[in-house]
């Protein structure tokens, strides 16, 4: 039983901590938002009053929060200057390299190891654990995580050094994006065509076109129950986190010279989404502007 502090208790960060109270941790909970910190103690945790309190007597840090800023902030004002000597730490938001890189070098500096962990499998994912983990960092603290990792997580990879995690992400997510438009816009153009959603969904689940947005996430509702279409797109996973991702892999590209371009048109096209009033539903939401609605 390892002494867990876990700082962000969202969407994800919620059932990942109750994944660990359920594997007899001891998890010590914070967030900004009271009633997920009440959710969190629910399912076992026990509160702390700030991020600093959570972290003074910790083994290990789980951080699990929006963006790069609140990541450096929290690391830099709260964990850093607190946390018991020897703690792991480890960083499951999805953030900027240079913010993973930055914060890892800091922690460094103070003799704390530190992995970015970010995932993929989304709230379906995490309350199942399920994820799938990509860590970047040094191997021993890779090694030494991964136990914990096990407990939210089945796949778990260690894609390299720090920042590894983050850009691996980024490709995850930038891939996502661009599928999800293109299995939208497939059935768009089979509603003007004439074909029934389901028939289309039987056809292209089986053929060249199948991919995760579609058999997972199908942007129609019906064809697959659980996703996110059949509840008025209920995030999920909100539009407003998929542009986050996407402009990442745009500020990615730039910086190392690779040639995005359709990444470039899907960052554009969420942009669009978002800034129509969109940015808390369900990514897959975006079928409903690419049918002119
Ligand atoms: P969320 O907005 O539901 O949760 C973030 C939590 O962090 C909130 O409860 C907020 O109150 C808390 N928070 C913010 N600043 C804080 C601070 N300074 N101290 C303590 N708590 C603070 O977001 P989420 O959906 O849980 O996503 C979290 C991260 O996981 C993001 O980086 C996202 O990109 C990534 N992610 C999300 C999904 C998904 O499907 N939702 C999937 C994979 C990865």
């Amino acid at each position: 039983m390892a002494k867990i502090a876990f700082i962000g208790l969202g969407n994800m960060g919620g059932p990942m901590a109750a994944n660990l109270c359920k594997a007899q941790h001891h998890v010590t909970a914070f967030d900004l938002s009271a009633p997920a910190v009440a959710a969190a103690v629910e399912k076992g945790a026990h509160r702390a009053a700030s991020a600093a309190e959570a972290v003074k007597d910790a083994e290990i840090v789980v951080t699990m929060l929006p963006a790069g800023k609140h990541v450096r902030e929290v690391y830099e004002k709260d964990v850093l200057p607190n946390v018991a000597r020897g703690a792991l730490l480890i960083d499951c938001s999805t953030i900027d390299v240079e913010s993973a890189r930055h914060v890892a070098s800091a922690a460094k500096a103070k003799g704390f190891e530190m992995i970015d962990a970010p995932v993929s499998g989304g709230v379906r994912g995490a309350t199942a654990g399920t994820l799938t983990f990509m860590v970047g960092g040094p191997e021993a603290a890779f090694a030494k995580a991964r136990p914990i990792l096990d407990k939210m997580g089945k796949n778990i990879v260690h894609a390299g050094e720090s920042g590894s995690g983050q850009a691996a992400k980024i490709c995850n997510n930038m891939i996502l994006g661009i599928s999800m438009l293109g299995v939208c816009e497939g059935f768009m153009l089979g509603k003007r065509l004439g074909l029934d959603a389901q028939k289309l969904f039987n056809v292209v689940s089986t053929a060249s076109g199948s991919c995760w947005s579609l058999v997972n996430y199908c942007p129609v509702p019906g064809p697959v129950p659980t996703s996110p279409a059949n509840r008025d797109y209920q995030a999920g996973f909100t539009a407003a986190m998929m542009l986050k991702d996407l402009l990442l892999a745009q500020q990615a590209s730039a910086a190392s010279g690779a040639a995005t371009p359709m990444g470039a048109e899907a960052a554009q096209l969420f942009s669009l989404f978002v800034n129509a009033g969109n940015a808390a539903k369900d990514f897959s939401g975006i079928i409903k502007m690419i049918d002119g609605k």
